[in-house]
């Protein structure tokens, strides 16, 4: 793991009441509430690179999370779709383990080479040994993204969704009101509305525990490293070392998704290794910023309020008194 876990008992316990006289207890009581908090001192972005190869399916992440943060079960049932049946993303399931099933023998080696080395593709290609059997399962730990320019956030009208001092994108429960906006932003489908209290919800990436200096439970849980926390740029650079050893072994799809910006989206601080299309993993080939489209909305909203104004200010002058 890039930051190592501290054990609870080994950190200074601060004292956060001091001891106070009659007085100064007072004015402490009526000032507190308007006083800023010292911000927390910066550290290095932190987030996660989850190695999708390595990943087994075992869904021990999806677990810790909903142990952690005390999550309801969703619904028991059988969904038909491949060993997954948890389904997806929801505001009660913070983190979901897809199951892609390939078994159609017909698998692209290269997926974004127009077919030109199409040959059927296999689970030897992973590990260097040729093909076995043409099919696979490919499995993704999906979670939020945690962007670095968060749609979600942007949309916010309340303030709720902040960034919080670790560059990860935290919703406050006490201050949503359940608009949905951030549902409508963002790209990746994250977030829903829980129809539990009505709110926004989704992944925190464990502020509590990060605050404790402890790693995510999901990080903390998975059994092969597939989930990597720990500063991005180390992150960065261990996923493109991971890619290059793939590639020497003729894994030549593999790529990582989402730790650059590009035209249209930001830096992902919890990003991909991933061996095939993004779409076959369910994600967005180029996830778009509504933001940056919306000058021309915002542009005809105020012409069109300007008008308005004109037409009834015309009305009220020519009607005369
Ligand atoms: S993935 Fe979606 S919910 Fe997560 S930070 Fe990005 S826009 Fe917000
Ligand atoms: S970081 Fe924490 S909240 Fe986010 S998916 Fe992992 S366990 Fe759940
Ligand atoms: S715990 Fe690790 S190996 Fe198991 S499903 Fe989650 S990411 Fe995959």
């Amino acid at each position: 793991m890039a930051v190592s876990e501290l054990e609870v008992v080994d950190r200074p316990q601060g004292d956060d009441h001091p001891p106070r006289g009659a007085a100064s207890t007072l004015l402490h009581r009526l000032v507190d509430p308007f006083a800023r908090g010292e911000l927390p001192p910066p550290v290095p972005p932190v987030g996660f690179y989850t190695d999708t190869t390595v990943c087994i399916g075992c869904k021990a992440c999806e677990v810790a999370c909903k142990q952690w943060n005390q999550l309801p079960a969703d619904d028991f049932r059988w969904t038909g779709n491949s060993y997954d049946n948890t389904e997806t993303l929801s505001a009660s399931s913070w983190r979901h383990v897809k199951f892609v099933e390939q078994f159609d023998g017909s698998l692209p080696l290269q997926p974004d080479d127009g077919g030109a080395t199409a040959r059927p593709l296999s689970i030897g290609d992973l590990t260097g040994g040729g093909p076995a059997h043409a099919s696979r399962w490919l499995m993704m730990s999906d979670v939020c993204k945690h962007c670095v320019a968060a749609p979600c956030q942007h949309a916010c009208p309340t303030g709720a969704i902040l960034y919080n001092e670790y560059a990860n994108v935290y919703i406050q429960p006490d201050i949503c009101n359940g608009c949905a906006y951030c549902i409508a932003a963002c790209p990746f489908g994250v977030i829903t509305r829980s129809t539990i209290d009505g709110l926004a919800h989704k992944c925190t990436l464990c502020y509590d525990r990060q605050r404790d200096g402890l790693v995510p439970a999901c990080a903390k849980a998975c059994p092969t490293a597939s989930i990597q926390f720990g500063p991005i740029d180390e992150l960065r650079e261990r996923a493109r070392k991971r890619v290059a050893e793939l590639q020497g072994v003729g894994v030549a799809g593999a790529y990582v998704y989402g730790d650059e910006p590009t035209e249209h989206y930001s830096a992902l601080n919890s990003f991909y290794l991933l061996v095939d299309r993004p779409a076959v993993y369910g994600l967005p080939a180029s996830p778009v910023n509504p933001w940056l489209f919306m000058v021309g909305d915002y542009a005809r909203t105020a012409l069109a309020g300007l008008l308005t104004l004109a037409a009834f200010l015309a009305a009220v002058l020519l009607a005369g008194p």
